[in-house]
């Protein structure tokens, strides 16, 4: 059993919790062998069970199939699915990043048709917004949007495309007016990622997947030849995308802030367990490391309830998320680097006659060098922090 310190978000919160407690007390067990999938759309029996029983999508509406908890009472539900050991799945971006935009900005015609795909894993969503030359400047995507009757055209190229391989949706950036000033001329649209009996995208669609250095393609290049999307699918209005894209980056970099510090924190005691099992306890400097690493789980941990105090207040995580993005991304990276030292020499050499097979520390490794570029840079959340928080005069335009 994992020691969950109790933090006590008041009696609706200490209900749920309750009642989460006794539906993990019956079925647990079913949820032992899952593992987190990240942003793809989980599937089998263990998300199937917790779907049924709604434990999916927290803060959705409950007229779509949520169960409409606040930031404080989703987290106190987080802290028993933790307690009892299993993962709590999540339905990828489109419950993380999609799902907050509709809510927010979407009409109630929209909220309807949308959501419950989502819940019901009919749409998987994979993200449109970089470009080549769109990337932290993201207003300056280039990708056209051009109004054809009811429907929306859209034709250019994005790139990074994560977790593309499984999506049905693709929810992108696109600017609908030249003419306007930079901010004003984007939409935020879903368009459709049909596949064909091969899976094979169609709607004008191609997918080049990019190879990484761990040998897996977890992003591709996207081009969009005349792929149509319904102008239903524009949510928040033609021209007013920018306006909903923050609410995505806003969740994407602090929505789940309050249960981020959960796979640092089983990340660290594997760690010290393999630290201790190698007889390297008694080690001063790795002690001295291990200490800072808890420390920040800590730090990580206390600040994500911050944030979470603020998307409870205002509805949004606001510039906030940034601290906190700032925070653990940084983390992660050292967090990676001090567990390639404690492998050793281990960590030079892995892969046997089958070919290059990373393992669970080295993937970690790898993707936290990745932490502190997407979702925006390091230093672009430092130049929020500066201007929003900090008040300082902006960054002069280029
Ligand atoms: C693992 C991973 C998954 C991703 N998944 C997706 C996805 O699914 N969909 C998607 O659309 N995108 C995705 N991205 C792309 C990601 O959002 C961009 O890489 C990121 O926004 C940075 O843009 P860029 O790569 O064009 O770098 P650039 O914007 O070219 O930045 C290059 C360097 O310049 C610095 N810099 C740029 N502007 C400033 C400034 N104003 N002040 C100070 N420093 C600055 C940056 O910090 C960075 O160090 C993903 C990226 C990664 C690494």
């Amino acid at each position: 059993m994992v020691e969950v310190p109790d933090l006590d978000f008041g009696p609706s919160a200490r209900a749920v919790a309750a009642e989460a407690r006794a539906w993990l007390d019956a079925y647990a067990e079913v949820g032992l062998d899952f593992v987190d999938m990240g942003g793809l759309a989980p599937k089998g029996a263990w998300v199937d069970l917790v779907r049924e029983h709604r434990w999916l999508c927290l803060n959705w509406p409950t007229e779509v199939g949520g169960r409409g908890l606040s930031g404080l009472e989703a987290a106190a539900v987080d802290a028993e699915f933790r307690r009892a050991e299993v993962t709590r799945p999540r339905l990828g971006m489109g419950e993380t990043l999609v799902g907050p935009a509709v809510i927010v900005h979407g009409s109630e015609e929209q909220r309807a048709h949308f959501l419950p795909r989502i819940l019901d894993g009919t749409d998987r969503y994979c993200q449109g917004f970089s470009e080549p030359d769109a990337g932290s400047d993201l207003a300056n995507v280039q990708t056209r949007g051009v109004v054809d009757g009811d429907e929306l055209v859209v034709s250019g190229q994005k790139v990074w495309t994560s977790w593309y391989w499984d999506a049905t949706m693709l929810f992108a950036l696109v600017r609908t007016n030249p003419q306007a000033p930079k901010h004003d001329g984007i939409s935020y649209v879903l368009v459709p990622l049909q596949r064909d009996e091969d899976f094979r995208p169609t709607n004008g669609i191609e997918l080049r997947p990019l190879r990484q250095i761990s040998g897996e393609a977890h992003f591709a290049e996207t081009f969009l030849d005349g792929a149509r999307a319904p102008l239903f699918n524009v949510i928040g209005g033609l021209d007013n995308g920018w306006k909903v894209s923050k609410t995505t980056l806003g969740n994407e970099r602090g929505g789940s802030a309050a249960t981020q510090y959960l796979r640092f924190e089983t990340a660290l005691h594997r760690l010290i367990e393999r630290v201790q099992r190698e007889g390297k306890a008694d080690d001063p400097v790795l002690r001295q490391r291990l200490a800072w690493a808890h420390t920040h789980v800590q730090l990580i941990r206390y600040g994500g309830l911050r944030t979470l105090a603020s998307l409870v207040d205002r509805g949004d995580p606001g510039p906030s998320a940034s601290i906190s993005k700032m925070l653990w991304s940084e983390y992660d990276r050292e967090f990676g680097e001090l567990a390639m030292d404690v492998l050793g020499a281990d960590a030079l050499t892995f892969g046997d006659n089958d070919g290059y097979q990373p393992t669970r520390w080295h993937t970690q490794f790898f993707g936290s060098r990745s932490s502190t570029i997407w979702g925006g840079t390091a230093e672009i959340q430092r130049n929020i922090v500066a201007e929003r928080v900090l008040g300082l005069p902006r960054e002069p335009s280029v």
